[in-house]
């Protein structure tokens, strides 16, 4: 055997051996509520990390943002030139509907290898897959091979307003060569993923209030105006039949997926079966069936989803009343290289033209859509570590449909960034019953070693 493969089975070995105390770590972390929406346990649990984290030898200081606090650690490593930066977050999901979970949240609990509390994958497991890789790695080195850095923020959960702002703002303390990102895991096969981008998001709420107090619908029906309907007419005219966007301009910054990422995307494996029996589906939109028309539409277009409407009596029975306001949340996710603010100038633009000018636009949150060049050295790394541990080539995703704060990682730092993790399709994250199998944690936690030993290693 050689000493390299001899090495990493070492850093296998130490994981497997620390399994409990990490569970227990896991166990501790998840115990802390750290609710971003409630502003529930937030700055005890930035404390806890930072514990946590100094615990393990690192330095970890608590910075404020204009929002919530953000942790940022620290660990010197052989090479004093190369640094990596690990993004997490704090914070968890609201665990409610309480009543559907089948233990406490906030409670780890274990049945047949799986992990049950919130967070426990999303993030906080991750967390701890981080801490046992970096230890394992260390252990069986001496020393951490490459410098270390993390940023643990509170407020994922809630689009992280604050992280773009906070990222330019400290440059120098979080300068770094590469970046692991705050999720990863496997697919419904057991296949690693690797996703090197994120859509944007540009998240509004439409509202219109057309009188005072809502009216008798006999009294104003032919005479007043009606909120409910200014907001139909206006949501009516985003989008037309065929999912075209209709808002002048909307799509004049897209950018068309590269050669290299339509190669990547007709790799991918068809979820179409897995899909139709997990919604009840009947058919995808615009008659499409799968392959590579399905997997590109999926991710590089751009969208725009009517998130939640609400407006007049929607109780039992019959009430005749026209109402005096209504308002829809709309979301639209981005592709390079649109903006979220490029998006609401626009759209407040479109509504005037539409004579629609009651209809308020109140932006709730955004961000840039952003992804990693799929060749790019760091990301090769991950994939060929990623082999040995799962045993197969990871799926690797140009893009995925959801948004996250990668843009200020990418474009401001100027980081390759690479997922790994302890997630998988059946992990319930943001859902009652939260949960990571054993399994997962030990592979995802194996993979972030070896990038981290291989990274370390140049
Ligand atoms: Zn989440």
């Amino acid at each position: 055997m050689s000493a390299q493969s001899e090495l990493l089975q070492k850093i296998d070995a130490h994981i497997e051996q620390n399994l409990a105390y990490w569970i227990g770590q896991l166990a501790r972390l998840c115990a802390q509520p750290s609710v971003s929406a409630q502003n529930q346990g937030i700055e005890a649990c930035a404390e806890l990390v930072a514990t946590m984290l100094r615990e393990q030898g690192y330095t970890a200081n608590i910075l404020p943002s204009a929002g919530y606090p953000v942790v940022v650690g620290e660990g010197r490593g052989t090479a004093a030139d190369k640094t990596l930066l690990f993004y997490l977050h704090y914070d968890v999901q609201p665990p409610d509907p309480l009543e559907l979970w089948e233990s406490d949240p906030y409670i780890l609990t274990e049945q047949d290898g799986v992990l049950y509390a919130r967070g426990v994958s999303d993030d906080k497991g991750h967390i701890i897959c981080r801490l046992a890789a970096l230890a394992a790695v260390k252990d069986t080195l001496g020393e951490l091979p490459c410098g270390i850095k993390f940023i643990i923020e509170g407020e994922e959960e809630i689009g992280s307003p604050n992280m773009p702002a906070f990222v330019e703002k400290h440059q120098d303390l979080l300068a770094a060569d590469a970046c692991i990102w705050e999720f990863g895991g496997v697919d419904y096969d057991g296949r690693p993923r690797q996703a090197l981008g994120m859509r944007g998001i540009c998240y509004v709420e439409l509202s219109v209030q057309s009188l005072n107090r809502d009216a008798h619908s006999g009294l104003g029906g032919s005479i007043f105006p009606n909120a409910a309907w200014r907001l139909t007419w206006a949501l009516s005219t985003l989008k037309d039949r065929h999912e075209r966007i209709l808002i002048p301009g909307f799509y004049e910054n897209v950018l068309p997926p590269s050669p290299r990422d339509l190669e990547l995307l007709a790799r991918l494996p068809e979820e179409t079966a897995q899909l139709k029996e997990a919604y009840g589906l009947g058919e995808f939109l615009l008659h499409l069936e799968g392959g590579l028309a399905l997997q590109r539409t999926a991710v590089f277009e751009p969208t725009c989803t009517i998130c939640g409407l609400t407006a007049g009596y929607q109780g039992i029975g019959a009430k005749t009343v026209l109402p005096a306001k209504a308002s829809a949340k709309v979301d639209f996710r981005l592709v390079p290289n649109q903006t979220p603010d490029e998006i609401v100038a626009k759209l407040r633009a479109h509504l005037d033209a539409q004579g629609l000018h009651d209809v308020n636009v109140t932006l709730l949150g955004g961000g840039r859509p952003a992804k990693v060049d799929p060749d790019d050295p760091f990301v090769k790394i991950a994939n060929e570590t990623a082999v040995a541990v799962y045993g197969c080539d990871p799926i690797v995703e140009p893009i995925i449909g959801g948004s996250g704060p990668n843009y200020p990682f990418i474009h401001t730092l100027g980081l390759p960034l690479v997922s790994a993790g302890v997630g998988y399709p059946g992990s319930n994250v943001h859902a009652p019953n939260e949960n990571m199998t054993i399994k997962n944690f030990l592979q995802g936690t194996k993979h972030t070693a070896r990038i981290i030993e291989r990274f370390g290693r140049g």
